[in-house]
C-alpha cells in the first residue's frame, strides 16, 4: 500500500519528470504536457519498480514487455497532433499508460493488445482511473481494428519492419500514424501523414522498442 507521504512524493517526481525530461527537451504542446502532469504513471508500473516510475528510461512490465521512457511517449503523443474530437487507434496496450494519456486528449481510444493477461490488467487500471473512453481489444493489431476505422491518429508502440498495410488503410485523409520502424535492435521513429492517396513519411529520430508480432510484422 502506498502511503500519503509517498503519494505526495510521486506528484513531486512527476512534476520534475515533466519539467526536466519533457519541457526541457522541447515538448511544448500544453495539452500534451497537462496530460503527462495528470496521469499517475506510478500506478502503471510493477510493484517492485514503483520508485523508478518517473525515471528517464523504459521499465519492464509483464511478459518481457516494456513501458516506454516518458520522453518517447510524449514525443509520440505530441507528433500524433491529437485533437479533442479525434478517434485514435493504439497498437500495443502494454501497461495502459499511453492509453490513459491518449484518453485525456481525445474523444475515443481503441487500443489493441496481443496478450490477454496484459490487456486485462490494463483494463482494470483504466477502469479504476475512470478512463471509460478507452476500449481495449485483444487481438493482432497489425490488422488494425476495422470496426472503428477510419482513425484520425494511429500510434504503434511496438517496432516492426514496415508500416502494416491495414494500418495505413485505416488512416483518415489528413490522419497521422507514428511507429518505430527498423530491425529488432534499432529503429527510427517514423511519422506518416495521409494526404489523399499519398503517404508522406518523416523520421523523428532513433529509438528502441519491443517487437510487433503479427501477420503484417514479425512472426515471433
Ligand atoms: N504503450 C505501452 C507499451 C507497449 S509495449 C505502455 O504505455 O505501456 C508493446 C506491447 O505491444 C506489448 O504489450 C506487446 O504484447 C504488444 N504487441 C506486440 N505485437 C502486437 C500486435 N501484433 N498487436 C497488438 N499488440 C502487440
Amino acid at each position: 500500500m502506498i502511503e500519503k507521504k509517498d503519494i505526495d512524493a510521486m506528484s513531486m517526481h512527476r512534476e520534475r519528470m515533466v519539467q526536466e525530461q519533457l519541457i526541457a527537451r522541447g515538448i511544448d504542446s500544453v495539452r500534451v504536457i497537462d496530460a503527462f502532469r495528470k496521469v499517475p504513471r506510478h500506478l502503471f508500473i510493477e510493484d517492485g519498480l514503483i520508485y523508478q516510475a518517473y525515471s528517464d528510461y523504459p521499465l519492464p512490465i509483464a511478459e518481457g514487455q516494456t513501458i516506454s521512457q516518458p520522453y518517447i511517449a510524449a514525443l509520440m503523443t505530441q507528433s500524433l497532433e491529437v485533437r479533442p474530437d479525434d478517434t485514435v487507434l493504439e497498437i500495443g496496450t502494454g501497461s495502459g499508460y499511453q492509453t490513459a494519456i491518449l484518453s485525456e486528449l481525445c474523444r475515443k481510444v481503441c487500443s489493441v493488445e496481443r496478450l490477454g493477461t496484459i490487456a486485462s490488467k490494463a483494463r482494470k487500471l483504466l477502469d479504476g482511473l475512470g478512463y471509460h473512453n478507452a476500449m481495449i481489444v485483444i487481438g493482432d493489431g497489425t490488422k488494425g481494428y476495422a470496426e472503428r476505422a477510419p482513425y484520425d491518429g494511429i500510434i504503434v508502440t511496438a517496432a516492426g519492419p514496415r508500416v502494416p498495410e491495414p494500418l495505413s488503410e485505416q488512416l483518415k485523409d489528413g490522419g497521422r500514424l507514428i511507429m518505430p520502424i527498423g530491425d529488432e535492435r534499432t529503429q527510427s521513429l517514423v511519422k506518416v501523414t495521409r494526404q489523399g492517396r499519398t503517404l508522406k513519411e518523416e523520421s523523428l529520430g532513433e529509438c528502441r522498442f519491443v517487437k510487433l508480432i503479427g501477420e503484417y510484422a514479425w512472426s515471433k
